[in-house]
């Protein structure tokens, strides 16, 4: 492989950013007002002295993209551990383009240990009880989303929860989060699974009657509370002995790998889930590598917002062993195809091109994108 890799030499960068739109409006969680129907994502191409480039995720600076102008591939990649390069974190890109130079999926670069299709869930339930247009319907515009959710394929859902941490009061904002898995549980199709997530605004009191009053519901529940070995070990233990089998799963904010790995060596998390940007490709297969040695430690990586990330994560769930489920902000692009990965019955299609995804349309990218990048180099 090192010989392909040998002759292809970057000649430029391009950095933009890359405007998506969700298939529906998205509310408020328990931190943060509405999230509404688009999103932004800062994206890198790399081009090369070959028909061949790679485009991924990437949030650079012309002056750091500057330092692979040049260099040959072999010099930006390592075959055991990915690429290695000024890009640093923001290596999704390199896994695109040593993919298509070598003819190999990204998924098999990192090892093809993971399963086809890949087990994904709705990541989308929101506060949409408490959207001025949907007042009327209250919980029930939840029980929609679940509808309209399954009606996309998904088996599985993630449900925002601390709604009395900012947007109601205590008592009732922690009723109504009660109340709105109760009513998604009864709606949904046996074989359905839901999870919740506090954006770390419950704390260790509230997480533990929260589990009491519907932890039988819930397969993981997500940042009760910042993480912590110390906080997390007692929740799970208090789980265990009152035979709550809910997961917890925590991590999205945790930039450094060692801290999540030592949390969760101590008892203090279940789930891992390393956001997919943060991380860069590179270091997310390292870490799963490091998981793997722990016993009952899953992954479950963090993307919310990202197009390119969604399916740089699915990559990488095909390609590492130890995923149990990956979270879909669906959204559309005018600039990727992305019709052959395909959402059936819970599971997302992971296709075997070469590199790291959907197809970028050149005339899109030429017309819409290209007149407002950054470039360093020649493309
Ligand atoms: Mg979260």
């Amino acid at each position: 492989m090192t010989g392909v890799l040998d002759d292809i030499r970057i000649t430029g960068v391009v950095g933009f950013d890359h405007t998506t739109h969700r298939r529906k409006f998205i509310g408020r969680n328990a931190r943060r007002d509405v999230h509404g129907s688009q999103a932004t994502e800062p994206v890198i191409r790399i081009f090369t002295d070959r028909e061949l480039d790679g485009v991924g995720f990437g949030r650079l600076t012309p002056a750091e993209a500057q330092g692979i102008v040049g260099k040959s591939l072999a010099a930006l990649w390592d075959l055991h551990s990915g690429a290695r390069s000024a890009l640093g974190r923001a290596d999704h890109a390199l896994f695109d383009l040593v993919g298509k130079a070598t003819g190999r999926p990204a998924w098999s670069l990192m090892g093809g240990e993971g399963p086809e299709p890949v087990p994904v869930y709705d990541t989308t339930l929101y506060f949409s009880d408490l959207l001025p247009e949907y007042a009327g319907k209250g919980v029930g515009r939840l029980v929609e989303e679940l509808d309209g959710g399954l009606r996309q394929g998904f088996r599985a859902f993630k449900i925002k929860v601390g709604r009395g941490a900012k947007w109601m009061d205590a008592e009732s904002g922690f009723a109504r989060d009660v109340e709105v898995v109760r009513q998604l549980a009864s709606a949904a199709p046996a074989g359905v699974t839901l999870m919740a997530d506090a954006n770390d605004q419950f704390g260790l009191e509230t997480a533990r009657r929260f589990l009491g009053e519907v932890g039988e519901h819930l397969w993981f529940l997500e940042e009760p509370f910042p993480e912590s070995a110390a906080e997390g070990r007692v929740l799970r233990e208090w789980s265990g002995s009152n035979g709550i089998g809910t997961l917890l799963a925590d991590g999205e904010s945790q930039h450094d790998p060692a801290v999540l790995l030592a949390i969760a060596r101590a008892g203090g998390l279940d789930v891992l889930q390393p956001d997919i940007r943060a991380l860069g490709l590179a270091l997310q297969c390292g870490l799963a590598r490091d998981a793997a040695k722990l016993s009952r430690v899953h992954l479950a990586p963090h993307c919310w917002g990202s197009y390119l990330g969604t399916f740089q994560m699915l990559q990488l769930a095909r390609g590492i062993a130890g995923v149990m489920t990956c979270e879909i902000d669906s959204m559309t692009s005018d600039l990727f195809d992305d019709a052959d990965w395909v959402l059936k019955d819970g599971f997302m299609h992971v296709p075997d091109r070469p590199g790291c995804g959907p197809i970028l349309r050149e005339d899109v990218f030429r017309q819409k994108y290209l007149p407002g990048a950054w470039q360093v180099g020649t493309i």
